[in-house]
């Protein structure tokens, strides 16, 4: 074996980089609906009722099974709901559903093991099967960690036995916020804690000869998400092991940051062909939810169809730690620089300084003075519409290269080339320029010719079905050339509705940038259909009526940028999804926290339903607000309580008092 080939192994996790296949898992049953082997992509969701109400159980759980949901999960925190569970499924069979349900259980062994008895599939959360997280840093000597480990096996094995027993799946679904203190201790809150969390409770079904198995790795963070699964994969094929993935971005939020967070992360996985089921998780009610799973799996029904890309030999990155690639900084576009956005104006006449408003610049007219939103765009692309003023500073106008050569006023204007013309054009501007390139940099070596030029800015385009492993493979090339000039990601789409375009460019854009590449991004968009073409029952619309495509795309970019932690433009929230266990209206109380706080650029607050598990899966939310009883909230800071169950109705102004104390209030 040589050594790429060793590096390769070591680096696996999926069948290829450059040609789309479903990664091969072994096949699970639940109930009579079998997930992973060839079996199409499962759409999943869970209820938010309270699991005692078994009318309101039933009847959420019959919409969501009619909304695409191919299993549900109800949550079974103590006994009684895990009782319960059998009125539920009695019920809804009588009514002629026969939708498999999942039984989410926290720190309840014995609900478990009840609940396995009735339902077809139990989740545990393995950093909490067992131990109760106390926010400890112990050190364990190795005898004291397989001492736990054995403590484990003990209070573990009898729900192993009875899913045996019973023919129940088992998903062992690990978060990244709720890591037992024994993981935290040896590993830390990293993506390889997350992997031996599960592993821990894998090997002993294996011991048992139990293999009905699921896995998941949630994070609020779609980078963090996205190399733990890969982690995953790669741990169980150096183990022999190959058991279907149930992909999510847990506490996503709700509206279009849910859904970008949730294409970025989920969406990044399913272009490698990982993924055997998917469910969404927004602050809306779970109806919601599997349409949006529904359009993220059915991108590739046909994609193996794909024209063929290059094979790599190696995979020249790093694709369980994120590393940003180097680049040369030019014009204020890569180097340490956030990545840049790009507005797409070439279809659309500039009349006045107001038709930037959509794109972040206000001008006002008797102070003659430019005002920048925090969400402007930083660079325009006009390709032959002349902009009828100076273009503002913070913003660069590039124009079509002829057009740009023709032009008197070059003020912050740029011309763009494609690579063949760029070599032999006579006039080029001593700043900037941007290079338009694709896939026939493989088979063509001008590229070298501009390699390092510290004035070119790639663009980078691709017309191939499985666009992003193309660009991602024309990033592996200039890595492997050693070329460093910034690099912008251009994707177009046509004749597409909103909902798709949110969730296929946060998973083109969003899959580059989560593995470090990408200066910038430019969407160009053909023909923006209207939502109501494609609308299903619960497909939910976020745009405004007055808004352009412009505002529309620029707003999204942003979000992308943001949902990839690349660059921040607006306050982040962490709102789990609510379930049985909810002590308050999520979706109110998010709606209300954001009215008043999002503002606060930067700034990460959790809003979380119950005390249980809410603080250890806030993630590294700045603030946390947590339902603790009745008409009870107690805030975080960081992970530490600082107001302790005061009433729901001071708690929002008590929350901004917190953020106040701690100097990070700036007035709306
Ligand atoms: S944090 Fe939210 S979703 Fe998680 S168990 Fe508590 S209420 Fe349910």
């Amino acid at each position: 074996m040589n050594t790429a080939i060793k590096i390769e192994n070591l680096k696996k996790y999926c069948n290829s980089l450059t040609q789309y296949s479903r990664y091969k898992t072994r096949e699970v049953y639940i109930g009579d609906i079998p997930l992973g082997g060839k079996n199409p992509i499962r759409i999943q969701s869970m209820t938010t009722t309270d699991t005692m109400n078994t009318l309101a159980t039933v009847e959420q759980t019959i919409r969501m099974a009619e909304a695409g949901c191919e299993y549900v999960r109800i949550t079974a925190p103590s006994i009684n709901e895990a009782k319960n569970l059998e009125n539920i499924k009695k019920e809804l069979r009588k009514r002629g559903y026969n939708v498999p349900l999942i039984a989410d259980i926290h720190f309840t062994p014995n609900a478990a093991e009840l609940s396995a008895r009735i339902v077809e599939k139990v989740r545990i959360n393995p950093g909490n099967y067992v131990d109760k997280k106390k926010f400890e840093l112990i050190e364990y000597t190795d005898q004291e960690y397989q001492e736990e480990l054995e403590r484990i096996r003990e209070k573990f094995v009898p729900l192993v036995r009875i899913c045996k027993e019973y023919g129940t799946a088992m998903r062992i679904g690990t978060n990244h916020g709720s890591l037992s203190d024994r993981i935290m201790s040896r590993y830390g809150d990293t993506p390889l804690g997350m992997v031996e969390s599960a592993l821990e409770f894998l090997r002993i079904c294996e011991d048992e000869g139990f293999h009905n198995i699921v896995l998941s790795m949630k994070a609020s963070n779609p980078q963090v998400m996205v190399q733990a699964y890969r982690l995953l994969v790669n741990k169980m094929e150096s183990e022999g092991m190959n058991y279907p993935l149930h992909l999510g971005v847990t506490e996503a939020g709700g509206g279009e940051d849910g859904r970008i967070k949730s294409a970025s992360g989920i969406g990044t996985l399913l272009e490698d062909g990982l993924g055997d089921t998917i469910r969404v998780s927004l602050t809306e009610d779970p109806e919601f939810e599997a349409p949006v799973a529904i359009s993220l799996a059915n991108r590739y029904k046909e994609r193996e169809k794909h024209q063929p890309i290059k094979p790599i030999e190696e995979n020249p990155i790093d694709p369980f730690n994120y590393n940003k690639r180097k680049t040369i900084e030019i014009s204020r576009i890569g180097g340490a620089n956030v990545p840049r956005v790009v507005a797409d104006y070439s279809d659309r006449k500039i009349h006045s300084q107001k038709d930037l408003t959509d794109i972040g610049f206000t001008y006002d007219e008797d102070s003659d003075k430019w005002y920048l939103a925090d969400t402007a765009a930083d660079i325009i692309y006009l390709g032959k519409n002349l902009l009828p003023f100076d273009c503002p500073n913070g913003l660069k106008a590039i124009y079509d290269f002829d057009f740009w050569q023709s032009l008197d006023n070059l003020y912050n204007s740029y011309p763009i080339f494609d690579l063949d013309n760029y070599l032999i054009a006579n006039k080029k501007s001593d700043e900037l320029n941007f290079v338009t390139i694709n896939s026939d940099i493989f088979s063509n070596d001008s590229i070298t010719k501009i390699k390092n030029d510290k004035t070119a800015v790639l663009i980078v385009e691709t017309e191939n079905l499985h666009g992003m492993a193309e660009q991602r493979r024309i990033f592996f090339e200039l890595l492997n050339q050693e070329i460093q000039n910034p690099v912008i990601i251009k994707r177009d789409y046509r004749n597409i509705s909103f909902d798709k375009l949110q969730l296929y460019s946060s998973t083109d854009l969003g899959a580059l940038l989560i593995d470090g590449f990408g200066d910038g991004v430019w969407l160009k968009v053909d023909n923006l259909i209207s939502e109501k073409e494609s609308e299903g029952l619960y497909v939910k619309s976020f745009i405004r009526k007055t808004e352009t495509k412009e505002q529309i795309i620029n707003r999204l970019l942003f979000n992308i940028l943001q949902a990839a932690r690349q660059r921040i433009s607006k306050t982040e929230y962490i709102a789990c999804p609510s379930c049985g266990r909810t002590l308050f209206d999520l979706q109110e109380t998010t709606e209300m926290i954001r009215k008043r706080t999002e503002h606060l650029k930067g700034v990460k607050i959790a809003i979380m339903g119950c005390i249980v598990n809410g603080p250890g899966e806030m993630a590294d939310a700045d603030y946390g607000y947590v339902g603790s009883g009745i008409d009870k909230i107690t805030l975080y800071r960081e992970k530490n309580i600082v107001r302790r169950n005061i009433p729901t109705k001071n708690a929002v102004d008590e929350l901004i008092n917190l953020i106040k104390e701690d100097g990070k209030w700036v007035e709306p």
